[in-house]
């Protein structure tokens, strides 16, 4: 009697659950689908100033015209609950206090939410410690290190977005989206588990879909 009644509220509550769920999937659903649009995408990302960053000296940076899109990973753990904004300040100082480099060496970065923060100023040509030449690079970091653990999906929504936002302003074709390492012999950025998306087409689906549910909405 009592396992019945134990039971039976143990039902309920797991009813309730799945309601809860489905509403929850319902609306995340509907407002990704719905408000996603490169205007709105690009009205998000997180800019220099606003993460406390300074702009690079525009009399040293080197200007390009972008040609190609290029993922890379952080290549070290970046534990949950570290601040992103701090971060991005650390890599800008070391970036010219050890490097000489005028500024991040990335355009774009990635935080394990899928937030998206402006790093070096898309108009310069980035950086990079490898032998390729990173000039006509649109370049995108991921934060963590993907030859050790999984990119969640957050930062795949975020790269997805992130490429297909850069393939349309740039016109880009999507067979010039790769991994740095497809550059570069002395890597293996942006990891494993990162580029496993680009080579089974994951990345390029998804950013085909993005392109053309624009261009729809533009009809
Ligand atoms: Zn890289």
């Amino acid at each position: 009697m009592n396992f019945k009644i134990l039971d039976r509220a143990t039902l309920r509550v797991f009813l309730k659950f799945l309601s809860i769920l489905q509403t929850i999937v319902l609306l995340f659903g509907c407002t990704s689908v719905k408000d996603f649009s490169f205007k709105n995408f690009e009205e998000k990302i997180i800019t220099v100033s606003h993460w406390g960053g300074t702009p690079a000296i525009d009399s040293l940076a080197k200007k390009h015209t972008i040609t190609h899109i290029t993922l890379h990973h952080q290549g070290e753990h970046f534990p949950e609950g570290k601040d992103p904004a701090q971060h991005l300040r650390n890599l800008q100082s070391w970036s010219r206090r050890e490097k000489k480099w005028i500024d991040i060496p990335y355009h774009y970065i990635i935080d394990l939410k899928g937030k998206v923060y402006e790093g070096r100023k898309i108009e310069y040509a980035g950086d990079t410690n490898t032998e390729y030449d990173p000039a006509g690079h649109a370049l995108i970091n991921v934060v963590g290190n993907f030859e050790e653990v999984e990119p969640n999906e957050y930062q795949l929504e975020a790269v997805v977005n992130t490429m297909a936002w850069l393939a349309a302003k740039y016109s880009v074709p999507v067979d010039l989206i790769k991994g740095h390492k497809d550059y570069s012999k002395m890597t293996v950025c942006p990891g494993k588990n990162l580029y496993m998306y680009l080579e089974n087409g994951f990345f390029f689906k998804n950013v085909k879909a993005k392109l053309n549910s624009e261009k729809k909405s533009k009809l």
